[in-house]
């Protein structure tokens, strides 16, 4: 029996690495001391992970920003806007990711995306039609060398070839996406050979695609794949994760490969299913710890369940996490602050290298195992189900006509998502404040003034719709978690987001309550301030649920449930407070969608309940927004209408504006705000395009129905760029107007 990983988080401890690399953008450190905390990083992830007794450990899962963006520089896919700028070599990633480089060069950025169902985002692959793929295997062979110097077992980890090519954009018809594989192919087949001769045995293959149900061409073209490798001097172990890949065994049966990775946590799964299929001569890899989530394992229940396969397949049996482990922080060593009997039920990347060994151990030893309960805290919950009677507003056209007669706001009104930029002034004195080197009111002061800023500062460039600009917030997710009794937080669980960007879920651990108000303090100061609507800024149910980690033992839907009960008080508080407008983020929508899509009328039909117990009780003249990240609806779009919301603001600049006019169902939407400008680079738009986008969109929607607005919040962004980008926003809105 052998233990390995997927992959382990890259970030270093302390977040190493983001602070290293924003450094290295602002030019205060050079390449190569970027490239040295690199190299100590992965030096670290593998000692740790052989100290916990992983006996094959993964190379290759390293990325300075995103595996995804790696694999399309490994492959040579670099979008033809980026070609004259090669030479940029290592600064590539970052001109891809950012569209902006430490020198100074800029062009468009490539559109970013959630990787699957979870939280992390990939930059995702451009592929020309008549691509060709020409191999740049330095970076993950020098890795290689590097690991297998320090004295490491290990196996390198690549995102397999159908995969990648179901998650890139394809420049031709969509339908042809599948015509450069044969390409593909053949580049792997180099880069398998590129590996073998570095001398490793195995290398792993990630084809998450198989939790899917797929049509006929991609099991086609994975059948193609994977019997094209079999001259390979590799080892190749398939590895899947995020869902159950049981209806595909057969199809699977047919693969030349060595070895199966499954996931054996993110759904109920017949494990001697999969025994019986897999040929004995494979290996099965069993995904027996969670990979993505904090809470211990039920080892127990683990070892019941595997102990006769295991001893049945003996070495050809392995044990490793779900999926990679970049998922969850690096070490719970750290946290002082939990508390012990929470503290006690969780495990973190490090410990669940540890549950792995501990695992192996008892399925090694013949010894009778007693059951326990998993996760061993008590939780008090009262039942909330689906009810009819959560939405109570009148329809759109009544409650618009109310809206409209108290906002009076007009043709094309502007505004944005909600967050400013979270200055290093607000840092600093958050960080003061944390260390308790100010007291509390001289926070709250210095906030003030923050927002106070931030009102004159929106005054000026004439937005319609103001917000307060979420200053006191560090995270839309944390800021309410933290007034929510039932979830706690550690100090260091950092989880990379993005690139540099990294979150610390909040841990939900008992039933959700909030016996006071949450947001109306620093509404009604912002609106005190001007004579200009302020909207009221909340985080929706399905959000501060699937950005946090949530017990397992207990269903989802129920704790969206608590969550939007908690939410429909602060709506109505916010209304007491004079609120016309309140908005209700749900950024993680899309995501929470689970990978098979027969299970997607159950999520959904849950997740719009859960937005309907948080809004349904507004008034008809409160004006409600959403805001969801990425504008991929067209296969939910349903269930957008049915959230009922007054009016949407998606994000979608970086996408085509032909997709509005296209996707069927769009026009039915109230209101909506379709980001006309990407918040996610540092460059400042152009007026013209922002017109003619503009007026592009206005052959698909209303002018009485459209607004203006960026696609996200400004928070990630300077000041200068916010003005600068805002203005040019600004004029575009008052110029459509007049014509
Ligand atoms: N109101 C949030 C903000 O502007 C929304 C962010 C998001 O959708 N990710 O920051
Ligand atoms: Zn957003």
């Amino acid at each position: 029996m052998t233990i390995h990983t997927l992959g382990f988080p890259r970030i270093g401890k302390k977040r190493a690495l983001k602070f290293a690399t924003e450094k290295y953008w602002r030019g205060e450190i050079t390449q190569e001391a970027l490239l040295k905390e690199g190299k100590s990083i992965r030096a670290e992830s593998w000692r740790i992970q052989a100290e916990q007794g992983i006996e094959l450990l993964p190379v290759g899962d390293f990325s300075f920003y995103d595996h995804v963006l790696d694999t399309s520089i490994l492959l040579g896919v670099i979008p033809s806007r980026f070609q004259p700028l090669i030479a940029e070599r290592f600064d590539l990633q970052f001109l891809m990711a950012r569209g902006t480089s430490p020198s100074g060069k800029t062009t468009k950025a490539c559109r970013m995306t959630k990787w699957w169902n979870t939280n992390y985002h990939y930059i995702v692959p451009e592929i020309q039609e008549d691509q060709v793929f020409e191999l740049n295997p330095q970076k993950l062979l020098g890795e290689i060398k590097e690991a297998v110097e320090q004295g490491h077992q290990v196996k390198p980890v690549l995102l397999g070839p159908v995969t990648y090519l179901w998650l890139a954009d394809y420049a031709g018809r969509t339908e042809e996406k599948l015509s450069v594989l044969p390409a593909l192919i053949e580049s792997y087949q180099l880069l398998l050979n590129a590996i073998a001769d570095s001398g490793v045995t195995w290398v792993q293959l990630d084809e998450p695609i198989l939790a899917l149900e797929l049509e006929k061409e991609w099991c086609d073209s994975l059948k193609l794949v994977y019997q094209s490798f079999a001259d390979s001097n590799l080892n190749i172990l398939l590895a899947t994760y995020f869902g159950d890949i049981s209806h595909h065994l057969s199809l699977i049966q047919s693969f030349a490969i060595e070895g199966l990775h499954i996931d054996l946590v993110s759904e109920s799964v017949d494990i001697a299913q999969y025994h019986e299929a897999i040929p004995k001569s494979w290996v099965l890899s069993c995904g027996v710890v969670n990979g993505r989530n904090i809470w211990r394992t039920d080892q127990d229940k683990r070892v019941a369940g595997l102990s006769n396969i295991s001893k049945e397949r003996s070495d050809k049996f392995w044990l490793a996490p779900s999926c990679s482990l970049l998922h969850v922080p690096i070490d719970i060593d750290g946290e002082t602050q939990l508390a012990p009997d929470i503290r006690a039920n969780l495990a973190f990347a490090t410990q669940k290298c540890q549950e792995l060994k501990e695992i192996k151990a008892k399925l090694n030893s013949a010894s009778r195992i007693t059951a326990s309960p998993s996760i061993d805290l008590p939780y008090a919950q009262e039942a909330l189900s689906l009810r009819e009677d959560a939405f109570l507003r009148s329809p759109y056209r009544i409650r618009t006509i109310q809206q409209k007669a108290k906002l009076d706001l007009p043709l094309f009104p502007t505004t944005t998502i909600g967050s400013f930029p979270q200055t290093k002034t607000i840092r600093e004195i958050r960080r003061q404040w944390r260390r308790e080197e100010i007291s509390d009111e001289t926070y709250q002061a210095k906030l003030k003034s923050e927002v106070a800023n931030c009102i004159q500062e929106q005054e000026q460039l004439g937005l319609d719709v103001l917000v307060h600009g979420e200053a006191e917030r560090n995270d839309m997710v944390e800021f309410f978690a933290q007034k929510m009794e039932g979830i706690t937080f550690s100090e260091g669980g950092w989880v990379q987001s993005y690139g540099t960007r990294c979150v610390k879920p909040p841990i939900i651990y008992d039933e959700i309550i909030s016996n006071s108000s949450m947001t109306t303090d620093w509404y009604a100061y912002a609106q005190s301030l001007t004579q200009k609507p302020v909207k009221g800024m909340l985080t929706g149910p399905v959000t501060i649920l699937s950005w946090s980690f949530y017990r397992e033992d207990i269903p989802k839907e129920q704790i969206a449930f608590q969550i939007a009960k908690v939410l429909r008080k602060e709506i109505q508080d916010l209304e007491k407070a004079g609120a016309q407008i309140i908005q209700v983020d749900e950024p993680a929508f899309r995501e929470g969608l689970p990978l098979k899509h027969s299970q997607w009328k159950a999520y959904l039909a849950w997740a719009v309940h859960a937005f309907h117990i948080a809004t349904g009780g507004a008034k008809d003249e409160t004006q409600i927004h959403t805001h969801m990240c990425y504008s991929q609806f067209d296969d939910i779009i349903s269930a957008i209408l049915a959230l009922d919301a007054d009016v949407i603001t998606i994000e979608s600049a970086r996408g085509d504006a032909k997709w509005f006019k296209k996707t069927e169902g769009l026009q039915a939407l109230n209101e909506i705000g379709p980001g006309i400008y990407d918040i996610h680079s540092p460059n400042i738009p152009e007026i013209a395009p922002l017109i003619a986008r503009l007026n592009r969109l206005r052959e698909t929607f209303p002018d009485e129905r459209l607004w203006v607005n960026p696609d996200c919040g400004l928070k990630t962004r300077n000041w200068e760029q916010c003005r600068a980008a805002l203005q040019v926003m600004v004029d575009a809105a008052k110029a459509a107007r007049h014509c």
